[in-house]
């Protein structure tokens, strides 16, 4: 271990310092552990928490070594950071946790679909389309089978739903198989609704699940999630649990997974994509569950023993703060902080203090109590008042 001489305890870096970094510092804070960020600015949501700051480019290999100096491990807030640098980090002897060889199934789509489906995993009908080889032949071929409309998405870099795109036929695909992207197509899932499992595990091989959630969703986003996921059934919970742990550890992850699922119409369960870091899903656990994502996250990337992952509450609810388009934000958003403290006691705010751009998540709101109705009511009218000054506009 390198161990802050001025703590005795360990350093994590991460890579990113965006909200996911920055929810990290108040369990670093309890545990004693002292957290370094790469931030590509001073400003960045998590360097505004977190003394310990490099500022640099998570593309740069230097800056990477800078921030790893002194680091007991290296952890990631995005998964943006080429697999060579981390590979080349790995081989330097700095700890990367999770590494460039389970890294690459949460950074490529294609490769995660690949994996997934040696492994038995359930996924959408999918197939590659390699700018190589006929992508326009394979599509047609696939659409023949499957159906259309179905759906194209970029292998790399989509996020909230950028870089996938439901297309009628060919015709509409012509302009994206053009642009020589790497691309999988996918069969258009008949969902009934959208769940995630989070699950922590660490490099000694202990593995730790949270309740199943329903994640809602609007226009590519998670506008909600409701903890645990209702009237679920135990045999899906347990689907989707065998699920996350058989995926954690055939693909050897240290930290927490996100697993995204899509519940069919006829109820069953398919993978949708992985995140190998704490996830908009399990930002419920810091209130919701008696070990949060964020310290659960540095327990497993150090190697030590995990939380207990107990919910303290029969219903939590998460409702994200998501930027709006008009001119009121983020100007009077201490009005509206000062308002949301008195009108909702019981809910917990949580701001991100990062730049406001339409649609953008910028904090979250989490209540919690026995009955569903009446938590969600009161999420998301505060989400909704912390974003538009309108309690109603998204109920
Ligand atoms: P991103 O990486 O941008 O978050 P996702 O792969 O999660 O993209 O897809 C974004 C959204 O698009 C999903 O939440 C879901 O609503 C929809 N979607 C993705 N894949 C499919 C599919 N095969 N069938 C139906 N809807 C899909």
């Amino acid at each position: 271990m390198v161990v802050d001489a001025r703590t005795g305890l360990p350093v994590v870096g991460i890579v990113g310092a965006g909200q996911l970094a920055r929810m990290c510092q108040p369990p670093a804070i309890e545990l004693g552990i002292s957290l370094r960020v790469l931030a590509a600015a001073p400003d960045d949501s998590a360097a505004l928490v977190i003394p310990d700051v490099v500022v640099g480019d998570h593309t740069d290999l230097d800056d990477l070594r800078r921030l790893a100096v002194g680091c007991d491990v290296v952890t990631w807030d995005h998964e943006h950071v080429p697999g060579s640098h981390i590979a080349t980090l790995a081989a330097e002897g700095v700890e990367v946790r999770p590494g460039a060889s389970a890294l690459r199934y949460a950074q490529d789509k294609g490769d995660m679909r690949r994996r997934l489906t040696e492994l038995g995993v359930p996924c959408p009908e999918w197939v590659d389309l390699e700018p190589a080889d006929d992508p326009k032949g394979t599509l047609a071929e696939f659409g023949a089978r499957v159906g259309w409309p179905l759906v194209l998405k970029a292998s790399r870099h989509g996020y909230d739903g950028r870089g996938v795109w439901t297309i009628d036929g060919l015709d509409d695909a012509a302009d994206l198989l053009a642009s020589g992207t790497a691309m999988l197509a996918e069969e258009l899932v008949p969902i009934a609704r959208e769940l995630a499992v989070d699950v922590a595990r660490n490099p000694s091989g202990d593995l730790a699940a949270w309740p199943v959630v329903e994640t809602v969703q609007r226009e590519g986003i998670c506008v909600e999630v409701l903890a645990p996921a209702p009237a679920l059934g135990a045999a899906l919970e347990s689907d989707a649990r065998s699920i996350a742990r058989t995926v954690a550890q055939a693909l050897d992850v240290a930290g927490v997974l996100a697993v995204e699922l899509f519940e069919t119409t006829d109820g069953r369960l398919v993978v949708n994509e992985l995140a190998m870091r704490p996830h908009n899903s399990g930002h419920w656990t810091i209130e919701g569950s008696r070990t949060s994502q964020f310290e659960q996250h540095l327990r497993a990337v150090l190697d030590l023993p995990l939380g207990d992952t107990a919910v303290t509450a029969p219903v939590t609810v998460m409702a994200n703060v998501l930027a709006g388009g008009g001119d009121l934000e983020p100007a009077g958003l201490d009005e509206r902080l000062a308002t949301a403290l008195g009108t909702w006691p019981d809910a917990k705010i949580h701001l991100y203090d990062k730049s406001w751009r339409p649609g953008r998540k910028v904090g979250h709101v989490t209540a919690q109590g026995n009955h569903r109705d009446i938590v969600r009511e009161r999420a998301v009218a505060a989400a909704s008042f912390l974003a538009q000054g309108d309690p109603g506009s998204r109920s």
